[in-house]
């Protein structure tokens, strides 16, 4: 089924308590591409680099069935470039510096043959640019997913909040949540959220896992424990791309369905973390993807009964 992805294509350099990075590929939508590509074996995305964006990344995403036709290569442009450092509970980071470079007069052209995508994943990037997307769209896709970050809800909330109004499910991490609902409670804030668009909201929450919301209904997804976690950067996008790709690949929508898409994005977001940026998550075999799903239901598995 038809997965169309936007977001940023990027350079980052990281450090966490394990090591640093110096520009290693990064970016939402490469994440999200390489994630959802081990359920979809085709997808396409719009996003746009500069000219310093390396030919062996491209190849790399067209290398899992990604259509880059929609990513725009300015020539004179700088690929967007984002900094992070973690702190040493690996769960919080500081932004250091984030330049937009070409991301900051992006005007996105979605190619003929995307517009009948079913399944839109308007990744993290400007909410002015997601909405562009939307709005190009002649038929709006069967469900429409948006991640974001606290970066556009301090910089371009207007827009976002414009944005919420279309979309289906929204994913943003717990601190996120705490600041777009003004509430501490996820369990309110979540409620008023889901007053602003989206019908479903998940919250992910690090190690602690994600939660799922829906109308009164809540699921709540374990986050692996790991023994060790090196880069949590991109743990996120791998969620949101392994949640899409699965939605897309079953072509089903039903909350029950959408439970086992937040197990997959949760066992997809655990392998992107034991390494530096996307080295895991673009290797991986069917056989480990299989066993960590084993270990995450055997984690979930519990018979109960009542007094
Ligand atoms: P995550 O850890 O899932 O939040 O995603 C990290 C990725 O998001 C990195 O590879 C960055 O290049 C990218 N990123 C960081 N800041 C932004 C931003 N403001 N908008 C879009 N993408 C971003």
């Amino acid at each position: 089924m038809s997965l169309l992805t936007v977001g940023t294509m990027a350079y980052d350099a990281l450090e966490t308590p394990f090591g640093k990075t110096d520009r290693i590929l990064g970016g939402a939508a490469t994440y999200i591409a390489l994630s959802a590509s081990y359920h979809v074996p085709n997808s396409n995305v719009v996003s746009v680099v500069g000219a310093d964006f390396e030919q062996n990344h491209l190849d790399l995403l067209t290398s899992k069935g990604v259509n880059l036709k929609g990513v725009q290569i300015i020539e004179d442009g700088k690929t967007f470039f984002w900094s992070g450092k973690y702190h040493d509970d690996m769960n919080t980071r500081d932004t250091v510096d984030t330049q937009l470079n070409v991301l900051a007069d992006f005007n996105p052209v979605v190619p003929e043959e995307f517009k009948d995508c079913r399944y839109l994943m308007l990744g993290n990037l400007l909410p002015s640019v997601q909405q562009q997307v939307l709005d190009q769209l002649p038929n709006r896709p069967k469900l429409v997913v948006l991640d974001t970050m606290n970066f556009w809800m301090d910089n371009c909330w207007d827009d976002l909040v414009e944005a919420l109004k279309g979309v289906d499910v929204l994913t943003i991490n717990d601190e996120e949540a705490r600041q777009m609902s003004g509430e501490y409670s996820l369990v309110k804030g979540a409620k008023k959220i889901m007053k602003m668009g989206p019908k479903y909201l998940i919250i992910k929450k690090g190690e602690h896992g994600a939660l799922l919301f829906h109308e009164d209904q809540i699921f709540s997804a374990p986050a692996l424990p790991l023994e060790e976690v090196f880069d949590p950067t991109g743990a996120g996008d791998t969620f949101a791309g392994g949640f899409i790709g699965y939605i897309a690949k079953t072509d089903d929508i039903s909350f029950e369905n959408m439970k086992r898409a937040v197990i997959w994005g949760s066992a997809m977001a655990s392998f992107t973390v034991e390494k530096f940026g996307t080295e895991r998550i673009a290797n991986l075999t069917t056989e480990e993807i299989n066993a960590r799903l084993e270990e995450f239901k055997n984690l979930i598995r519990v018979d109960i009964q009542l007094m």
